[in-house]
């Protein structure tokens, strides 16, 4: 996979993209591919298939600790090297395909001031022959993405709320944090016992399980 570092594109910046169910490629990007699951791309999967948060997350993912934040990732498990929701047809969650396959080929980097993106080549693509141009813009409203980055938004000043002061999780914390971003459902079931408002709506459970982790890991 090659990224390009160099160019920074803004949301009016454009590039050139085209995927479709006809082109020789078709699928080949949901092969041998790590993907990583954010809370909301959880939420949505899981709703798609019609299972818990707790049954989602025991048949299609693993999890580690990121070697970076030190908090735990969790990405989808791969059948025979390929991603369990591809089929012929293509994909069988598209409607709730996680932020990442949405926002293909392009990447987002986000701070506290600044969102821009990179282009990412890789040598089975071949959106990037087809004379389709798009602003980044227009693909995130094409793809569906905004409320992915938004929500995503969210996770990640808590991620970056921990990682800034350096606070490295015991176990309990580990698991607490695993509960309120990526288990809705157990969440919901424990929200008396953790001290965590209860709601209905899964995106709202799941945000206040966020909101539940800054205040017990940061305080704020
Ligand atoms: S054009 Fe790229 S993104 Fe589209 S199916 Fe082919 S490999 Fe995947
Ligand atoms: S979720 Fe869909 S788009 Fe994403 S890798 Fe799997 S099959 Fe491909």
């Amino acid at each position: 996979m090659l990224i390009d570092n160099e160019r920074k594109l803004g949301l009016d910046d454009t590039f050139n993209f085209y995927c479709h169910p006809g082109i020789p490629c078709f699928n080949a990007c949901c092969k041998g591919l790590t993907l990583i699951l954010m809370p909301y791309d959880i939420v949505r999967l899981k709703n798609c298939l019609n299972m818990s948060s707790t049954e989602f997350l025991d048949k299609y993912t693993t999890w580690h600790i990121g070697a970076a934040t030190g908090l735990p990732v969790v990405t989808l498990k791969l059948v025979d090297n390929a991603c369990p929701f591809v089929t012929e047809k293509g994909c069988a969650v598209y409607q709730d395909r996680p932020a990442s396959c949405r926002l293909y080929p392009l990447v987002r980097m986000k701070s506290l001031n600044d969102e821009y993106y990179h282009v990412v080549y890789e040598e089975f693509c071949e959106g990037h022959k087809q004379s389709r141009e798009w602003s980044v813009r227009e693909w995130i409203e094409d793809q569906g993405a905004k409320v992915y980055n938004e929500m995503n938004d969210i996770f990640m000043e808590l991620v970056l709320g921990v990682y800034s002061m350096g606070k490295t999780l015991n176990d309990d914390e580990m698991a607490k944090f695993y509960i309120a971003c990526y288990d809705v459902d157990t969440l919901r079931k424990l929200s008396d016992e953790l001290g965590c408002r209860r709601k209905e709506d899964d995106v709202e459970q799941m945000l206040e399980g966020i909101k539940f982790m800054k205040k017990f890991l940061i305080r704020d």
